[in-house]
């Protein structure tokens, strides 16, 4: 083939044409974005509102309350729940798993755990959620537990509510933590960093965000706001949280949100407001101190 033929298509290299470079947008951090609309929007919404609370319900001290297992024991109790009939199940575990022989602790011996006279299981008084929480008895003897027949621990704390589904997620997190630390205690956590802790916490199963953040705030005092549902839906009514975020956004929108040193009062005061005056059904827009702000009452409220 001389220079002035031209070579056959085929056998012509082919020139590709350069693709053009695609640029991704990067996703818009939800965090971020909610954070900065809020101020933008609603300046100092989550300072009013704070401050609301505490007009209400008052300042509040942190203040430890149980050991972390006991308190994350406690918290698995009160998923689905009321407070009070976590309580009364926390309160029958360490009747039916103590840690001396049962003779040697009450004095006599006992065929079953006591009973009112209407013949109900008595209930211990109100406690956290309920008022006086679960008191300052030793914990329950946390091997017992753990390598209890499941039928007789579903038993136990069947007053509590939904034993057949805590049970077994009980029993779960307990053999994680022995088998991951070798015991049940879950001291060391206070020397760790807040997110931490929560990521060694929500490694072991059965542990999610709001049940870590719980454990951590009232034991240690780490700056984590757990967002049940009653913060959940007051926080939604009001607009600090967007009205669809997931529970793991508004643990992290909270803690966007909030200072370190806020986050024990706002967590506190929330749930104290959702409990008694913004309740789910009939909340009572009267008496609450946040209402001129609140986006359920007036969807244009500044
Ligand atoms: S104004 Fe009503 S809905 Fe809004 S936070 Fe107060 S009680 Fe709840």
């Amino acid at each position: 083939m001389t220079d002035q033929q031209v070579a056959p298509a085929a056998a012509r290299p082919l020139r590709r044409a350069r693709a053009k470079p695609v640029r991704r947008r990067a996703k818009p951090d939800p965090v971020r974005h909610w954070v900065r609309a809020l101020d933008r929007k609603r300046p100092a919404l989550v300072g009013d509102t704070l401050a609301a609370m505490r007009e209400m319900y008052g300042a509040r001290v942190w203040q430890r309350r149980h050991d972390p297992t006991s308190e994350l024991i406690l918290t698995i109790l009160s998923q689905n729940s009321a407070d009070v009939n976590a309580e009364h199940a926390f309160e029958l575990l360490r009747w039916r798993y103590p840690r001396q022989p049962r003779e040697e602790a009450s004095g006599g011996p006992l065929k079953e755990a006591p009973r009112a006279a209407d013949g109900r299981h008595s209930k211990p008084p109100p406690g956290w959620g309920g008022r006086t929480g679960i008191g300052t008895a030793e914990a329950p003897d946390w091997a017992k537990v753990e390598f209890a027949p499941l039928d007789e621990l579903v038993d136990a704390i069947r007053p509590g509510g939904l034993a057949p589904q805590k049970a077994p997620r009980i029993q779960a997190s307990l053999r994680a933590l022995r088998e991951l630390r070798g015991d049940y205690s879950l001291e060391f956590l206070g020397d760790m960093a807040a997110l931490e802790a929560r990521a060694w916490l929500t490694a072991v199963p059965g542990i999610g965000r709001k049940t870590a953040s719980v454990v951590l705030l009232f034991c240690f005092g780490t700056p984590l706001m757990p967002v049940d549902r009653h913060v959940e839906r007051v926080s939604k009514r009001i607009g600090i949280l967007p009205p669809k975020a997931i529970p793991d956004l508004a643990h992290e929108l909270y803690l966007a949100l909030l200072e370190p040193d806020q986050m024990y009062e706002a967590h506190v005061n929330l749930i104290t407001h959702g409990r008694e005056t913004c309740h789910a059904q009939r909340p009572d827009h009267e008496r609450c101190a946040i209402v001129t702000r609140c986006r359920y009452v007036n969807p244009k409220a500044p």
